[in-house]
């Protein structure tokens, strides 16, 4: 071990000794992290002032009409704060977008940060783990890494493990980042609390369940061991412009057993309905889980779908990551329609419980409508692209592009011959088209 030299050792003319320059490093060093909570503080403060003052006029508008109709405009709820300091925190009444806008005051007075773990209600305290109890040595956010993520259904683990970012490796770069995302995400896709979550919703006669992404994977392992085929569909956007015109294709929809929304168009068009969506339970964001829960039940899988070898490398990815995944087949999605019988046979002489059929939207959904007397008992779902991302064939956006609802946009600068039709004219005509619904125009023109 080596050990500081007693005798101070002089440095080269008009430097101070090495003992001292030592010990001056030392200090900074321990200054730095109260500079750098000195830093974020700063912004905190600047940030949630600015906010303030730029919303008074509508913070003035709001307080006066529920003063003139004899009710406070604020809701306070009691929840705990640094070093489990309980504070009030604020709100408007009800659950419009803008209704968080007074969580700037206690950010502004030294409640909460912009960013940081969430405020935790009085009684959730005991739920909170040993280990995770630093959680309380830093302010509570407005926003965070988890919120944000599970928000658009990305899921990075638990909530109170992904936390641990902001006591051990909090930075204002960081911060400003979760931030900017958080800004980009509300501005995109609206509230994530506005509306009232049925547990199903219609879109163009399509009935949709509204479930988080737990539930939905509850339900794949229940329905997979039963003693019939329960069919599973997701639908984006896309899927449903063309569930609207296409009558079949719609029909296969709604004989589905279960029905889950993907992405950012469908939680758009859920705001429009006035319907809270728990969670983005897109195809490509379950499928991990659904292995993981796969390989800890012994759920058998078969991989049907997509370029040759690309179902086969997203099989050996997945057992990688899951070992003990038990995958008992896997064929490719482009083989010539004499064959057809014969790979139903070996998909049904595997015998999965759950079979993913990743042929693309109409033809995944028909094709397992046309064929469900004939495929084995348990689940069998269309998939869409996934096995091209997790076989490693095509890039998924990154984290941050999904976090703000832009994985659309990704996927057009990908492949932009094939899709910029589906995304740059479909989205649009879309909402056009769900707005049509809410005014009780167009196939299924009801809400719920
Ligand atoms: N595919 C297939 N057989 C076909 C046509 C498509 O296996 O005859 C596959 C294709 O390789 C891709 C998947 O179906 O892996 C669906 O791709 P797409 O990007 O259209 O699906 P999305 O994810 O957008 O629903």
């Amino acid at each position: 071990m080596s050990r500081e030299p007693s005798v101070e050792i002089a440095g080269p003319l008009g430097r101070p000794p090495r003992t001292r320059r030592a010990a001056t490093l030392r200090a900074l060093a321990a200054l730095a992290p109260l500079v750098a909570e000195a830093a974020t503080r700063s912004v905190d403060v600047i940030v949630s002032a600015l906010v303030l003052l730029l919303c008074s006029p509508f913070l003035a508008l709001v307080g006066l009409s529920a003063r003139l109709r004899g009710r406070s405009a604020l809701r306070r709820e009691r929840v705990l704060g640094r070093f489990q300091k309980p504070f009030h925190l604020l709100g408007f009444s009800g659950a419009g977008p803008l209704c968080g806008l007074p969580m700037f005051w206690n950010v502004l007075v030294g409640d909460m940060a912009l960013v940081g773990p969430r405020p935790l209600a009085l009684e959730e305290r005991d739920a909170v783990p040993v280990a995770a109890m630093e959680r309380f040595s830093v302010r509570p956010g407005l926003t965070s890494t988890y919120r944000l993520g599970a928000g658009v259904g990305i899921y990075s683990g638990e909530e109170f493990e992904s936390d641990r970012e902001y006591y051990y490796e909090e930075s204002l770069k960081s911060d400003l980042g979760v931030l900017a995302r958080s800004v980009a995400n509300r501005a995109l896709s609206g509230s994530s609390t506005a509306g009232t979550a049925v547990g199903r919703f219609q879109i163009f006669g399509v009935e949709i369940a509204n479930l988080s992404m737990e539930e939905a994977v509850d339900w794949i392992v229940e329905r997979a061991r039963a003693s019939r085929t329960s069919r599973l569909a997701f639908v984006n956007p896309d899927c449903l412009n063309l569930a609207y015109r296409n009558p079949e294709y719609r029909g296969a929809l709604r004989d589905c057993d279960l029905v889950l929304p993907d992405g950012i168009g469908v939680h758009l068009a859920c705001r429009m309905l006035g319907t809270r969506l728990l969670a983005n339970t897109n195809g490509t964001d379950l499928f991990p889980l659904l292995c993981e829960r796969a390989a800890l039940e012994t759920v058998p899988l078969y991989f049907l779908g997509a370029r040759e070898g690309i179902a086969q490398g997203a099989a050996e990815a997945m057992q990688k990551r899951y070992p003990g995944l038990p995958i008992v087949g896997t064929q490719h999605g482009y083989f010539p329609e004499a064959e057809e019988a014969a790979v139903v046979d070996a998909v049904a002489d595997a015998e999965p419980k759950v079979v993913l059929v990743a042929f693309g939207a109409p033809r995944q959904d028909t094709w397992i409508a046309d064929r469900i007397d004939r495929l084995p008992a348990g689940v069998a779902m269309g998939v869409g692209g996934l096995f091209d991302y997790y076989s490693g064939r095509i890039e998924r956006a990154p984290r941050w592009v999904r976090e703000v609802g832009m994985e659309w946009a990704w996927r057009v600068l990908q492949e932009p011959g094939r899709l910029w039709r589906r995304y740059l004219v479909g989205n649009p005509l879309f909402l056009w088209r769900v707005w049509m619904q809410t005014l009780g125009r167009g196939p299924g023109a009801c809400n719920v």
